[in-house]
């Protein structure tokens, strides 16, 4: 389902839902040796499992440091 991918892929920001190219974009992976769910940074984009991308903005930066993937909880 990217048949809208162009030249390069795009992928969204998990903080300001913007569309970045992927290689503006720093990924990030929860970590399979922490039981909890850290974001490790994969600075290459090789690393498996679910990536979450932040674009290159301070706020979403700053941001990302209180992004929890997805919790059983709710938020609030
Ligand atoms: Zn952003």
């Amino acid at each position: 389902m990217d048949s809208t991918d162009k030249d390069y892929p795009v992928r969204s920001c998990v903080i300001c839902r913007q569309r970045f190219a992927k290689k503006d974009l720093s990924r990030f992976v929860i970590g399979k040796e922490t039981s909890d769910d850290k974001l490790i940074s994969d600075s290459k984009k090789i690393m498996p499992g679910r990536g979450y991308y932040v674009c290159g903005s301070d706020k979403c930066q700053d941001k990302f440091n209180f992004f929890k993937p997805r919790k059983k909880k709710f938020r609030g």
